[in-house]
């Protein structure tokens, strides 16, 4: 176990991997969505169409998606599913030939189901016939197969590879699932927030517990093995041990830096980073740091012994905190928090111009993070649009394009006159929807929810009679979207002081997006079960169906289907634009005013700012319609709706229906109609 510390190379010893044996790729389509569900529904799609018979397709997901191993499929986060998976691999005992282990030390056996001729096997089947994650799981199981690894065994030999995002976009996970963009199509679907998604995949957070834990353990094992580590790895280790005290003193307070001032400030300048990260990539330290860890987790220790005496008093003096006697064993089921912070190394790396650090001190050192924030999404699709032969953006809601053309493909090299651009219409006849704006309600009240205004009673008494009104005549099923949980529980609480929940009850049963992601299951149910009950005892009872109050952004708003009866009326109460306080919104908007030109005399921090709030808008507002037999009103609610520059963000399907009518009877006659 030592020679494993002591190693500075993977300790494969240089033996071939099973899947570093090169296969010819063929020229192929990259599929790519932001779901699970939307790629099944690619594949099936696929299956469906004229080449579903004689079309290679193969779907990528993550081990979560695709382990068949019992015992490491139930884990509790990703990142330890990936590590158990990494560290059977590299462990040469032989199974046991069960279903995977059962306790911690069994863990380390190979993987049952990684056979190279079994998974050779298994990738013929594949390449046979199209199949969707779930059918790979049911074949996986019945050949005794890992679909995670069999599935990248087929990708040279596929015609079609669905993938999710983050497999294509991150560059290092796309390179070690064997892609190769070089020559192929690649389409990225639901491009919506592709911008944001690169800058999320890229932008990395460390927690105080997770600097604080990773600095426990390496100390320990630096402790451990003191004696018998190689001097040069020794001095890797203290670095990588001085990177996170570093880390840990500067959670004292809150502030934003540029990489570079963060690099000075923290002496983290006094190292070569590309080196420290090096030696993590080839050592495997946080790999090894984890098996250390599962080893001696009956351990107990006291963490004040490991901290230098001046790391110490920095700790008891910034956060008040004791570090306390921590049983190892805590450790052992969370993922490594050393590998997490290499990926914050790395992020280190980018150019300073590209990227900022915001550092946010909490009462508690745990609850303190330290964050890179990338600012230009181009440098990490630059290489996409490089190697792959074109590269399709696709999505419903994609307005405004200037966003895709400007940050992504002009500022990673495309020239503009390659760079294409085509829209076209909704699959919806223009008679099935019916977008509004309103700006008054019945009793003539200007609908203004600017933040000077939207608290006042009389416009909250105002909207609650809009919704009265609209619930008496909408059947089935009403989302009500407002910007933030905080503004929708106070006009609530009003509602509910002031009668008028009662009111829309007598209607619709009133039911709320819960603030936590486990009631959603519940609540929708609920919502389904109330509108099928009314519509089955059609007008014998007096409510119609129910409205759901929901948050722009939430969790209702993107990749659930409000089809048919669950949406027959869509209401967007304001506009939800983004607090401009955020540092890390003022940061961007510098950065766009900085490196981008003016557009129509305005900035473009501005404009992000505004696309920000319209492609939320228009995200949730395309609840509603999701086939071509389906139909639903839209109800944009504020003065607001009616200026030029908010309409021409919304999709042309929807802008080119929409009706601006002064008065409030006017659109309440117009929803009866439909
Ligand atoms: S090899 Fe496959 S089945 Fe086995 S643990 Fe890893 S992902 Fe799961």
């Amino acid at each position: 176990m030592l020679d494993d510390y002591l190693s500075d190379d993977d300790n494969d010893g240089g033996k071939p991997k099973e899947d570093d044996l090169e296969e010819e790729h063929i020229t192929k389509i990259y599929f790519c969505s932001r779901t699970h569900s939307q790629l099944s529904q690619f594949v099936r799609e696929v299956i469906k169409s004229p080449y579903g018979d004689d079309t290679r397709v193969i779907s990528l997901g993550s081990r979560q998606n695709l382990c068949v191993n019992e015992a490491v499929k139930k884990l509790k986060s990703l990142s330890l599913i990936n590590e158990t998976c990494l560290d059977m691999q590299k462990k040469g005992k032989k199974s046991t030939g069960q279903d995977g282990p059962s306790n911690k030390r069994s863990r380390l056996t190979t993987c049952p189901y990684h056979k190279y001729d079994v998974l050779q096997d298994f990738k013929d089947a594949l390449l046979l016939e199209v199949r969707d994650i779930e059918q790979l799981v049911t074949v996986g199981k019945q050949m005794k197969a890992c679909p995670y690894y069999g599935t990248r065994y087929a990708i040279p030999a596929a015609e079609i590879v669905a993938l999710p995002y983050n497999t294509l976009l991150h560059k290092s996970t796309r390179e070690a699932c064997g892609i190769k963009l070089k020559d192929n199509i690649v389409i990225i679907d639901e491009a919506h927030n592709l911008l944001e998604t690169i800058n999320n995949i890229y932008s990395v957070e460390v927690t105080g517990v997770q600097a604080l834990r990773a600095h426990n353990q390496l100390s320990q094992y630096e402790k451990k093995y003191r004696s018998r580590l190689k001097a040069k790895n020794l001095m890797y280790v203290k670095q990588i041990l001085f990177v996170l005290s570093a880390i840990v003193k500067c959670l004292g307070e809150t502030q934003l830096k540029t990489i570079n001032d963060f690099l000075f400030i923290t002496q983290l300048d006094n190292l070569n980073l590309f080196k420290v990260l090096r030696y993590c990539e080839r050592s495997q330290i946080s790999r090894k740091l984890h098996g250390f860890v599962e080893k001696y987790s009956d351990t107990e220790i006291n963490t004040s012994k490991l901290y230098s005496q001046i790391f110490f008093k920095i700790l008891t003096f910034l956060f008040l905190e004791k570090p306390a006697v921590v049983p190892m064993r805590e450790f052992t089921d969370m993922s490594s928090p050393l590998m997490h912070i290499e990926s914050f190394l790395q992020a280190l790396t980018n150019a300073d111009k590209d990227g900022r650090i915001v550092i946010s001190k909490q009462g508690l050192l745990s609850q303190s993070s330290i964050k890179f924030l990338l600012l230009n999404p181009a440098v990490h699709f630059t290489s996409v649009v490089q190697e792959a032969r074109s590269v399709i953006v696709a999505g419903g809601t994609m307005q405004p394009i200037s966003e895709f053309t400007d940050q992504l493909f002009h500022s990673a090299g495309v020239s503009p006159s390659r760079v294409m651009t085509y829209s076209c219409g909704h699959v919806i006849p223009g008679d099935h929807i019916l977008p509004l704006t309103v700006s008054t309600g019945p009793s003539g009240y200007e609908m203004d929810f600017t933040f000077q205004s939207r608290e006042s009673p009389a416009l909250l008494d105002e909207l609650g009679r809009i919704l009265v009104n609209i619930s008496n005549i909408v059947p089935g099923g009403i989302v009500c979207f407002f910007p933030s949980y905080d503004y929708e529980s106070l006009v609530f609480n009003h509602w509910q002081k002031t009668g008028l929940i009662d009111r829309i009850s007598k209607k619709k049963k009133v039911l709320r997006e819960p603030r936590k992601s486990g009631g959603v299951e519940h609540i929708l149910s609920q919502y389904s079960t109330v509108i099928k009950r009314c519509k089955s005892f059609g007008t014998t009872q007096p409510q119609t169906g129910a409205i759901l109050l929901c948050v722009v952004g939430g969790k209702m708003s993107e990749g659930i289907n409000f089809s048919d009866d669950l949406g027959r009326c869509v209401v967007m109460v304001g506009l939800p634009y983004p607090n401009l306080k955020s540092p890390e919104l003022k940061e961007k908007m510098d950065y766009l005013n900085a490196n981008y030109v003016n557009s129509e005399g305005r900035q473009p921090g501005q404009i992000h700012y505004e696309n920000l709030c319209m492609k939320a808008v228009n995200q949730s507002i395309g609840r509603a319609i999701r086939h071509r037999g389906d139909y639903a009103t839209i109800l944009l609610v504020d003065r607001r709706y009616n200026r030029n520059n908010v309409v021409s963000k919304l999709p042309n399907w929807i802008s080119q229906h929409l009706l601006k009518l002064e008065k409030f009877g006017l659109a309440l006659g117009a929803v009866s109609k439909v």
